[in-house]
């Protein structure tokens, strides 16, 4: 075949396809924006996996009407304007690139109104064509509705996996996020049924009580320590388990770097672990919920187009941090790392 620059709907769903996996992708994506845009309120609800439909409501900032068809277009940002921005990205999104691709391979419908805007506005944009445009009655924030994901990339619909998995990926997503942000107010309704729900106040404990129960978030220990200032800054704070406490995975292990969240393998995973030194069974894992702050210049989230990765400057300062808070945290508890567990 000879070489040809593929047309415009097609190359947009081969992006889509790098951003947008599957319906997890979608929330994350969401909540990722109304997190930006200052929310202190988050519903997401998720219908058929997430596939019939997902709707993320927020009561952040509010899309200008006169913007909101921009938004739905490809590398449009509010968030970042230079290349010299890059390295100093405070927001959870800056590539420009969550809502035309979810608007390429899905039936979107976009809701909102900007903060001191007499009305909202109502965008209605499938497979990246827009439909439909018009002002609407709404209260403050955005409201975004995805119905249909993949409807016209049936190969993509078909590598997903069941209704359930998929649920229980946006679960996932809305659990970290809750535990990242516990000021934020966050309600998961899956298949009508709410399924987790927090307060808002503030308080992590009082988030992570919603999601592992009174018991356990009750056992974790605080962890608060601080090293450097400006751009060596490390700050690392959150709750770990006691040794007694363990899982047989890494699944509640919730690691975030700058409220980003990552996942808990490679270094930062190992360092935690290797705190509890002998305290750990062979095959046990702590559990963790744990923000490490770092100043925005010395950390690289542009590694990823998923952005679950990330770079650090100074890797070594940060991992010694992190070690020695959850060390530090073991023995306040009374816990003496050195001794054999049981003694
Ligand atoms: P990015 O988040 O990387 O900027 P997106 O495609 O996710 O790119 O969003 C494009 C723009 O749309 C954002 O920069 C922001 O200005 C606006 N936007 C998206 N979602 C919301 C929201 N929930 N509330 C307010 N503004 C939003
Ligand atoms: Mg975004």
């Amino acid at each position: 075949m000879p070489i040809r620059v593929l047309d415009a709907t097609v190359a947009a769903q081969i992006a889509a396809g790098e951003v947008i996996e599957r319906p997890a992708s979608v929330v994350r994506e969401l909540v990722e924006n109304a997190l930006d845009a200052g929310a202190r309120r988050i519903v997401v609800e998720a219908r058929g996996g997430g596939l019939r439909e997902i709707r993320v409501q927020d009561d952040g900032c509010g899309i200008p009407a006169d913007e909101v068809e921009l938004a739905f277009a490809r590398h449009a940002t509010s968030k970042l304007s230079t290349a010299d921005d890059l390295w100093s990205i405070a927001t959870l999104g800056f590539r420009g690139e969550a809502l035309p691709s979810i608007a390429a391979v899905a039936q979107v419908i976009c809701v909102t109104r900007a903060a001191g805007a007499d009305v909202g506005v109502e965008l209605r944009i499938a497979g990246g064509e827009v439909q439909a445009i018009m002002p609407r009655g709404c209260s403050p924030g955005t409201t975004i509705s995805v119905r249909n994901l993949f409807y016209n990339t049936p190969v993509r619909r078909d590598f997903l996996r069941s209704d359930a998995a998929e649920s229980a990926a946006i679960t996932s997503v809305v659990t970290q996020y809750a535990l990242a942000y516990p000021e934020v107010r966050f309600s998961l309704v899956i298949d009508g049924r709410a399924t987790l729900q927090t307060s808002g106040n503030g308080d992590l404990r009082a988030a992570t009580i919603e999601i592992y129960g009174l018991d356990v978030a009750r056992q974790l220990l605080a962890i608060d320590a601080a090293v450097g200032e400006g751009v060596d800054l490390v700050q690392v704070r959150g709750l770990v388990s006691p040794p007694g406490l363990t899982r047989s995975s890494r699944a509640a292990i919730h690691l975030f770097i700058n409220r980003r969240a990552i996942q808990p393998r490679g270094q930062i995973a190992i360092v935690l672990e290797e705190a509890y030194h002998t305290l750990l069974m062979k095959g046990r894992h702590p559990m963790a919920i744990l923000n490490i702050t770092v100043h925005p210049a010395a950390v690289d989230v542009n590694v990823h187009p998923t952005k679950s990765e990330v770079k650090f400057r100074n890797t070594t300062q940060v991992m010694s941090v992190l070690g020695r808070a959850v060390r530090t945290a073991l023995l306040e508890s009374g816990v003496r790392p050195w001794e054999e567990p049981g003694v």
